[in-house]
């Protein structure tokens, strides 16, 4: 089985990362992962790349196996996962173009198969912080130099999808304070952080999910417009990616992997 350090799972419009890659089907006690991993060399660093609905997109938020994907990647070595993903803004002051790095989720979907610890052995691990403290300042450098506009932090409340939210729905995130809102990033950081993997996510956003009150002019969401707006930040990302690759230190400075260790009663 070939080994990777950092592995990064692509989102809604982002389906090819790496350039002479190694493609490898991992197989996992969870079944499938949404498609091959790709591998190769980013910066000297050996890197795994794994588009999380498949490189065709046929596979929806609730159907996606966040299991699989995560032990494929664990499988494959990976300490570090790097989820970008599309996603709504919840406030005015985070723009379309916008890339949130967050340091908070609120769950708000139902059903998805969300822990690896299903028994004999009980472990409850702390999500407390469930961004890792080491690469989120790595991220909003990186961020800073290729031209995001880059907030610190931000709660991404995650919903069941695949329709997206009504405007009740929308208002009562608002009202909580809530930033960003997406449809993948619950389970995939918890799943990660049970396997002692550090997890940061860069949160693109894309829409301001239902509108914007007071602006008429500002359209509801639609697939396409998420797809356009990612597009347009796609080498952008990419770029971001690549500078963030080369700064991650070889040796964790952080405690995301040892969640573990203080789980088990
Ligand atoms: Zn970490």
């Amino acid at each position: 089985m070939p080994q990777a350090e950092i592995g990064i799972f692509g989102g809604s419009g982002f389906y090819r990362f790496l350039e002479n890659v190694e493609e490898v089907w991992v197989e996992t006690p969870y079944g499938a992962p949404s498609d091959k991993v790709s591998l190769a060399e980013v910066e000297g660093r050996r890197v795994a790349f794994l588009p999380r609905h498949g490189r065709d997109h046929r596979l929806p938020p609730h159907r996606i196996n966040y299991r699989a994907n995560l032990w494929a990647m664990k499988e494959l070595g990976v300490t570090r996962v790097i989820g970008p993903c599309a996603a709504g803004s919840l406030q005015p002051h985070v723009r379309p173009g916008d890339l949130v790095v967050s340091d908070q989720f609120v769950n708000r979907t139902w059903g998805r198969e969300d822990t690896f610890y299903e028994g004999p052995i009980v472990t409850h691990i702390s999500a407390a912080d469930p961004y890792c403290p080491e690469l989120r300042p790595l991220a909003l450098e990186a961020a800073g130099q290729v031209g995001f506009r880059a907030h610190d932090g931000g709660t991404v409340v995650v919903v069941q999808g695949p329709r997206f939210s009504t405007r009740a729905e929308s208002k009562e995130f608002q009202a909580q304070g809530w930033e960003v809102i997406n449809m993948t990033q619950y389970p995939e950081v918890i799943l990660a952080r049970e396997l002692g993997m550090c997890y940061l996510n860069l949160a693109l956003i894309t829409d301001y999910d239902v509108g914007l009150e007071g602006h008429p002019e500002v359209r509801p969401v639609s697939h396409q417009e998420v797809m356009r707006v990612f597009q347009e930040n796609n080498d952008r990302l990419r770029e971001l990616l690549q500078r963030l690759v080369a700064r991650i230190p070889r040796e964790r400075g952080c405690a995301c992997g040892q969640a573990l260790e203080s789980a088990r009663p």
